[in-house]
């Protein structure tokens, strides 16, 4: 039977998973099958129980389930702790058949930042907004990249402060200044502004004022495909340099399939064609396609 993995989360139909999994198992001659898997909004961990029975060797989770998925596995990777919230699982890595955790979404990230925008993080002032699965995630990969300053924004002011008290440690070991605010008085003029937030893809709009940029801000969202469309015209009009969530899904994945087949693809070519499948030109991607 060849080996089967999904993406599960709800909604789960705008995943461009399914098509970076193939691409990467067709690069390096592995034989997989990868699907979406739609979980009910109140039985998301019965709905996976079933496709791991159903013999299926690991998943990626994404929107709203990630911290229900770290709760399913038994064994976490030091990221996935950090965060407590899953996007990788695998099923058969351990003998007594119990599930191991990882979160690969930060390393995909730091990476598309860093590597496929060449953007520095080390020393700059950077924005999150959110404190959901993703941002739980990215939080611990970019402190390790040294930022002087980093200021968690969320909706729920609770959940950021909660984040922000569980990485302080962390924080305090990289030299980063590390706080949680409220939307409302997020800060002026940031060197990065990652949106981690749901927002985009519940087509609410960018839920900050423009003036968290200031010229030549990288402002990225994690979101992709037509619904980040606002964001990234919102960030253009406001002269910041405007990235999407593509090349970080296509780096987090390659994370994942490495985890899972023990063999890391090329992102690149990878990047280029969904680039090229889905229209959403930015300035940034403009001068650096991937
Ligand atoms: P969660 O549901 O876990 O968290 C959602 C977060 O967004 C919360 O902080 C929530 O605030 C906030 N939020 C939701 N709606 C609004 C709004 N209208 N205004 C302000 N804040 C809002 O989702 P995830 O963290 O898992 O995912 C967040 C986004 O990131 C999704 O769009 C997802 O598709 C994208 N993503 C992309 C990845 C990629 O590889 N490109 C990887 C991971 C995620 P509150 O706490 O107050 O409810």
């Amino acid at each position: 039977m060849t080996d089967r993995y999904a993406v599960a989360g709800n909604p789960v139909a705008h995943s461009r998973s399914p098509a970076i999994h193939q691409q990467f198992a067709q690069q390096t001659g592995q034989a997989l099958d990868y699907g979406r898997l739609l979980c009910p909004l109140d039985a998301f961990k019965a709905t996976l129980q079933a496709f791991a029975d159903g013999g299926a060797r690991g998943c990626n989770i994404t929107v709203p389930f990630k911290f229900e998925a770290f709760e399913m596995a038994t064994r976490r990777t030091p990221r996935a702790a950090l965060a407590q919230a899953a996007n990788t699982l695998r099923f058969d890595a351990q003998a007594d058949g119990g599930w191991l955790a990882d979160n690969t979404d930060g390393v995909g990230l730091v990476r598309d930042i860093t590597v496929n925008a060449g953007v520095a993080l080390s020393g700059q002032r950077v924005l999150l907004l959110g404190a959901g699965g993703a941002s739980a995630g990215v939080l611990g990969p970019l402190i390790e990249a040294r930022p002087a300053e980093i200021v968690l924004a969320n909706r729920s002011l609770d959940k950021a402060q909660a984040l922000v008290d569980r990485h302080a440690d962390w924080a305090a070991e990289h030299g980063v200044r590390l706080t949680a605010r409220a939307l409302d008085n997020a800060g002026q003029a940031y060197d990065v502004f990652i949106n981690g937030t749901a927002a985009s893809l519940s087509g609410s709009g960018v839920p900050v004022g423009p003036g968290v940029l200031r010229p030549g801000t990288l402002a990225l969202d994690m979101m992709y495909g037509p619904a980040a469309q606002p964001f990234l015209h919102w960030a253009h009009e406001h002269h910041a340099v405007a990235r999407d969530g593509l090349g970080m899904l296509v780096e987090q994945a390659a994370e994942s399939f490495a985890l899972w087949r023990g063999i890391r693809p090329d992102t690149a070519p990878v990047l280029a064609a969904l680039r090229a499948q889905i229209d959403t030109p930015s300035p940034l991607q403009n001068k650096n396609p991937v």
